[in-house]
């Protein structure tokens, strides 16, 4: 019989900056393959993992918006079509170590990924394959952050593993603050009340109406997503 963990079907959050590494812009390869390598030893248990990419090492809409002059929705919409850059290279990364992988976008582009449909999403699940969600929700204004939440609740995954450049969430900041603590549970209200930049307010509030944990955990510690996958305690849970 398969062993049980404590996540059966996972959505994975990436940041764009997070794929960027140490590289300045765009995606560092290491990275990408660390998350295909982490990714393949828990698919490889059986545990289902679907994958919300940012694009925030490409572009983001609402910084490019106040510099630009562009128009809001204008921006969004790039900042989106990064995201879908973000996708395909790590869909080819994973595939280039076996992982069998689909990319559904939230608008179509339909040479290069299928559409976002929910039920086919969870077929290609349940078959071991990864599935990753780009182009966010499909609507400017929102952010991928809550893209996750979103894909979360609608293909009933447990929890969104939100895998950033820092360990969790701290009391304070940690760059400016050396006696900053890191913050190891913490309620939707917490994070909500004391402002913690963790997700903006409508990801964390769609997390809460719908009792979605979020796990927040520094990627770049070797091993950390595997352990994030099988419920393992890394960086900060948060949750009712
Ligand atoms: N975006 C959007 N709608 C969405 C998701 C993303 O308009 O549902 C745009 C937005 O401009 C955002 C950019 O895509 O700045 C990149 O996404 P995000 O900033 O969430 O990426 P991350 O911070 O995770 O790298």
């Amino acid at each position: 019989s398969k062993p049980s963990y404590k996540w059966q079907r996972v959505l994975l959050k990436v940041s764009g900056e997070a794929l960027a590494g140490d590289h300045t812009q765009n995606i560092d390869p290491k990275i990408t393959m660390a998350i295909a390598r982490e990714v393949a030893s828990v698919t490889r248990l059986g545990i289902e993992v679907a994958i919300v990419v940012g694009g925030g090492n490409i572009f983001r809409g609402a910084s490019a918006a106040g510099n630009s002059g562009l128009d809001r929705s204008s921006a969004d919409y790039i900042g989106m079509l990064a995201t879908v850059m973000n996708a395909i290279f790590l869909q080819a990364t994973m595939e280039s170590i076996g992982i069998p992988t689909r990319v559904q976008t939230a608008f179509r582009m339909s040479e290069v990924a299928e559409p976002y449909i929910r039920r086919r999403a969870v077929r290609h699940l349940e078959k071991g394959r990864v599935v990753i969600f780009a182009a966010g929700t499909g609507n400017p204004f929102f952010t991928t952050d809550t893209a996750a939440a979103l894909r979360c609740a609608e293909i009933n995954a447990e929890v969104v593993l939100k895998a950033t450049n820092v360990d969790g969430v701290y009391d304070d900041n940690p760059r400016r603050n050396p006696n900053a603590r890191l913050l190891h549970t913490l309620t939707y209200q917490e994070v909500t009340s004391k402002d913690l930049s963790v997700m903006d307010m409508t990801a964390i509030t769609l997390c809460q109406e719908n009792n979605i944990p979020v796990v927040v955990f520094n990627l770049n510690q070797p091993g950390n997503i595997a352990k994030a996958i099988q419920g393992e305690r890394v960086g900060t849970l948060i949750g009712g």
